[in-house]
C-alpha cells in the first residue's frame, strides 16, 4: 500500500512541478524537489498528506484555518446554499441573505460604529479597497493631494499591486517598484510625528496597521496607548486610520478583534482570514457609519468599485455558520485558555533554552525568538529558526520561521480547538528540535 501511495505521490508531483505555480515559493526549489506535502485531509490540528503522514498545523495553515481542520457543518452550510443558490450579483441594489445577515453579524462584533461591511475575496483586495476609498474620499471632499498611505516597519498586508507597497517586509515589497504612493515609519509616535511633519498632513490619506502584527514576526504595539495615540493624531491631522485585522480578527488575539486590546475604534477595519476560518476565500472592510454618511452626501450616481465576488453568497453562509460555531463551542474563551498554555510553554522553553529570548503571546498568537546571546540580544550570523522548523518537520509539525529583517523567530498560531496536550506536545517537539540542532 505505501508502495501505491508513493507511486500517486510522485505522479502527482511530476504535474505539481510542470504546471502549477506556487504562491511565495522559490522556482528553483520547486523544480528541485517537487511538493513537499500534497494534503488530503485534516481533522483539528492535524493535517494528513497523500502519503498517509499526518503533522500538526502549528499556525492554521496562514494563520486561518482557526475553527480547526475537517468541520462538517461548514460543509453542510455550504452545501446548503450552493444547493438553493451558489451565487448570485450584489452590484447595484441586488442582494441576498447570506451577505445582510454576515453584514449585520459583523456590525455586531466590531467596535464603535463600524456598522457597514464592503465584501472581497481576501486580505489584498480587502486593503486595496481601503486604500481606494481612502483616496476617493479625500478627493469627494477636495483634498486632491491626500493620497498617500503610511504603513508600519514589519507590516504586511498583502500582495496586490495596492496591497503590496503598503507592505512594509522588503522582500514582498520591493520588486515591482511601486512605492512612491506609500511611506513607512517605525513603531515610534515620535517618528510618525516627524513623518506627517515633513511629508505635510495635506498629502496623506491613510495610516495602517495591523493591531498586532503577524508576518513581520508577532510584534505587539511599542506601549498600550500606542494606537489611541496614532488615533489622536489621525484626528488632528485629517488622517483616517485602518486596522488590518485579517490575522488577528475573529478572536485570534483572545478579544473579538485585535483593536479590542488598545481600546480604539479605527474608521476602516480590515479583515479576511479567521471569517470563514479558511473554509471559503471572503474578507471585507468595515466602515464606520460616519464615513457611510459622508460617502453617500459626496457621491452623485454610482461608486465604481466592486468585484464579481463581492459578497459571495456560499462564502458568506460559510462565514455564518464558521462564526455561530466558535461562539457556541465557546472557541473563543479556548483561545484565551490555550494561549495561557502557549505562554507557560515558552516560558519553559526560555527556561530551558539560554537562546530563548523575547518571548510574546496574546491570545493563540505567539513568537520565540531566537539569539546568539539573549542578554546583548546578538543573532546567530545565520539564523537557526529555520532548521529548528525543519527539524520539528521529522518530528511531524509543520513551524513557521520568520527570519526578515534579521529576525531569528519562530511564529505560532494554533486553531482555536486546540488542547492543553497538543500545546504541550508543540512545545515539547520544539525542545527536542531546538536541542538537536544548536
Ligand atoms: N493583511 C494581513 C495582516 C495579512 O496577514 C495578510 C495575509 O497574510 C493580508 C493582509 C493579505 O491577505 P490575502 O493573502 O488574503 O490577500
Amino acid at each position: 500500500e505505501t508502495e501505491s501511495l508513493q507511486k500517486q505521490y510522485e505522479e502527482l508531483a511530476e504535474l505539481d512541478k510542470k504546471h502549477f505555480f506556487h504562491p511565495s515559493t522559490s522556482f528553483k526549489q520547486q523544480q528541485a524537489d517537487g511538493p513537499g506535502f500534497i494534503f488530503t485531509e485534516g481533522k483539528g490540528i492535524y493535517l494528513k498528506d497523500i502519503r498517509g503522514r499526518e503533522v500538526i498545523d502549528s499556525l492554521s495553515s496562514l494563520w486561518n484555518v482557526n475553527i480547526g481542520h475537517g468541520r462538517e457543518e461548514l460543509a453542510v452550510a455550504a452545501m446548503e446554499q450552493m444547493k438553493k443558490l451558489a451565487y448570485s450579483s450584489t452590484f447595484a441594489t441586488n442582494s441576498h441573505e447570506p451577505v445582510i445577515r454576515l453584514a449585520a453579524k459583523i456590525a455586531e462584533m466590531t467596535p464603535g460604529d463600524l456598522n457597514y461591511t464592503f465584501f472581497t475575496c481576501g486580505g489584498s483586495e480587502s486593503n486595496d479597497t481601503a486604500f481606494k476609498t481612502a483616496r476617493y474620499y479625500w478627493k469627494m471632499k477636495g483634498y486632491e493631494k491626500k493620497t498617500k498611505i503610511i504603513s508600519r516597519g514589519k507590516s504586511y498586508h498583502g500582495v496586490s499591486l495596492g496591497a503590496s507597497p503598503a507592505t512594509e517586509l522588503f522582500p514582498f515589497r520591493d520588486f515591482p517598484g511601486l512605492s512612491q504612493e506609500h511611506l513607512y515609519v517605525d513603531s515610534s509616535i515620535d517618528a510618525l510625528k516627524e513623518l506627517i511633519e515633513r511629508e505635510g498632513a495635506e498629502t496623506i490619506a491613510a495610516i495602517i496597521s495591523e493591531p498586532v502584527q503577524g508576518s513581520g514576526g508577532v510584534n505587539l504595539p511599542p506601549s498600550e496607548d500606542f494606537f489611541k495615540e496614532v488615533r489622536e493624531i489621525c484626528d488632528q491631522n485629517d488622517i483616517l486610520f485602518i486596522a488590518d485585522e485579517v490575522i488577528n480578527g475573529f478572536y485570534r488575539t483572545g478579544t473579538t478583534f485585535g483593536i479590542d486590546n488598545f481600546g480604539v475604534v479605527p474608521d476602516m477595519l480590515v479583515f479576511a482570514k479567521g471569517v470563514t476560518s479558511g473554509y471559503a476565500p471572503l474578507g471585507g472592510v468595515v466602515f464606520t457609519d460616519r464615513l457611510k454618511e459622508e460617502l453617500t452626501e459626496l457621491t452623485e450616481g454610482n461608486f465604481y468599485h466592486g468585484y464579481t465576488y463581492s459578497g459571495h453568497n456560499t462564502a458568506c453562509a460559510v462565514a455564518l455558520k464558521n462564526l455561530e460555531l466558535i461562539e457556541q463551542e465557546k472557541l473563543n474563551e479556548n483561545v484565551n485558555q490555550m494561549g495561557a498554555e502557549l505562554l507557560k510553554g515558552f516560558k519553559y522553553l526560555e527556561q530551558t533554552h539560554d537562546e530563548i529570548g523575547n518571548i510574546r503571546q496574546i491570545g493563540l498568537l505567539g513568537a520565540i525568538e531566537i539569539f546568539k546571546d539573549r542578554d546583548t540580544k546578538t543573532t546567530f550570523e545565520e539564523p537557526l529558526a529555520p532548521k529548528v522548523v525543519e527539524e520539528a518537520l521529522k518530528h511531524n509539525m509543520i513551524g513557521r520561521a520568520i527570519i526578515y529583517e534579521g529576525q531569528d523567530t519562530i511564529a505560532f498560531a494554533p486553531p482555536f480547538c486546540i488542547t492543553k496536550d497538543e500545546v504541550e506536545k508543540m512545545i515539547s517537539i520544539i525542545d527536542t528540535s531546538l536541542t538537536a540542532v544548536k
